[in-house]
């Protein structure tokens, strides 16, 4: 037996058990290199969010075939983009390869940056009224003319796979049945895929954006852990963060989380994409926590990139699945 911070490792691979502050389970080999010692440090299982996100993808990819065996239903999803930024033509670019790849029937709306918000009303409309499209998705940032919380409280509850409706995010509020914003519910599944009890965990979540930090809280919340929500006027962040079971990095500022931040044993979920140019020209992206500093002092641990990233788009595919599946209930009259 040896001690990684408050854990206790069994090191023989036939007998390995890890006893934590409120768990005790008996691991595999996979968890066995979460905690590979190396001298006297730790080092954390990285969560393979690729891999995850191909898994994922993988189920979406046979239930919809099902689903389209045997109601003839097939999951549409439609994207609507205002504009030519870059980074949004490739992440719709993104999204609608792995609709198709995922069975989907899949619809890209392209519209100039200067869209006056009545055209893009009747767009959303017509896609409201379309029996084809089950989920709706508005690209992100918006042009200034357009009100995006007006544009996104236009599309159809029952559309809303991004989840950002005031209707959706007052259902997840409320612990109703809903669509979950794809990136916290992509969080949320790698931090399940740990295998650690969650109830009675302390969450602490950096960012209180409607995106990320506020759902991803909710959620963490409906698991009985004990969450508390940082953000830029927070006291202390170190300190508090040290306090965390789970903590989630949602804010936006490359390597703010040092690995002296983190509890050991912690499940560290990056969520931050920022793109840095390093010393030798070289741009990169980046998370917001120092992951280098960082996999000494975690338990689990999700890399930028190859982390939260792919499995948004996955869960998307899942939310739209879902919208598809309960038109075809509702078709069948059930
Ligand atoms: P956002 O809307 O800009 O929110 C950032 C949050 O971080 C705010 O709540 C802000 O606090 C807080 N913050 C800023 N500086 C801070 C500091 N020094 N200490 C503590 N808190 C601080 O950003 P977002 O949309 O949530 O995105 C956050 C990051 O996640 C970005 O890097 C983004 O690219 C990435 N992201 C990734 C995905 C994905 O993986 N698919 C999806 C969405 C976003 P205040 O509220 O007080 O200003």
């Amino acid at each position: 037996m040896s001690h990684v911070g408050d854990t206790t490792v069994a090191t023989s691979p036939s007998e390995v058990v890890i006893t934590a502050d409120r768990y005790a389970c008996r691991v595999n080999s996979r968890i066995l290199g979460a905690l590979v010692k190396s001298g006297s440090e730790s080092v954390a299982e990285i969560i393979d969010g690729k891999a995850h996100a191909e898994a994922l993808r993988h189920q979406v990819r046979v239930a919809t075939a099902t689903l389209v065996d045997q109601t003839g239903v097939r999951p549409g999803l439609a994207v609507v983009i205002l504009g030519d930024d870059p980074a949004s033509q490739v992440y719709v670019r993104n999204k609608g390869k792995h609709a198709e790849a995922a069975g989907f029937h899949s619809l890209t709306h392209r519209l100039p940056d200067d869209t006056t918000p009545e055209t893009l009303d009747r767009l959303i409309d017509e896609l409201n009224a379309d029996s084809e499209v089950h989920g709706i998705l508005v690209q992100l940032p918006l042009p200034q003319q357009i009100d995006e919380q007006a544009v996104i409280n236009r599309i159809a509850p029952h559309k809303d796979v991004d989840g950002f409706h005031i209707e959706t995010v007052g259902r997840l509020a409320l612990g109703l049945d809903g669509f979950v914003p794809c990136t916290p519910l992509g969080c949320l599944k790698m931090i399940r895929e740990t295998g650690r009890e969650l109830a009675g965990l302390h969450a602490v979540v950096v960012g209180r954006s409607n995106i990320v930090g506020k759902p991803m809280a909710a959620l963490l919340l409906a698991q009985s852990c004990t969450v508390t929500i940082a953000h830029s006027r927070t006291r202390d962040l170190p300190s508090l963060c040290r306090e965390a079971d789970i903590l989630v990095a949602a804010v936006g500022r490359p390597g703010l989380i040092r690995g002296d931040w983190i509890k050991p044993g912690a499940i560290v979920i990056d969520v931050g994409i920022n793109r840095i140019t390093d010393v030798d020209g070289r741009s990169r992206l980046t998370g917001d926590v120092d992951f280098t500093e960082a996999k000494s002092h975690a338990g689990h641990i999700t890399p930028v990139p190859g982390g939260g990233g792919p499995m948004t788009i996955a869960c998307l595919l899942a939310n739209t699945l879902q919208a598809a599946e309960n038109a075809a209930k509702k078709n069948a009259g059930e």
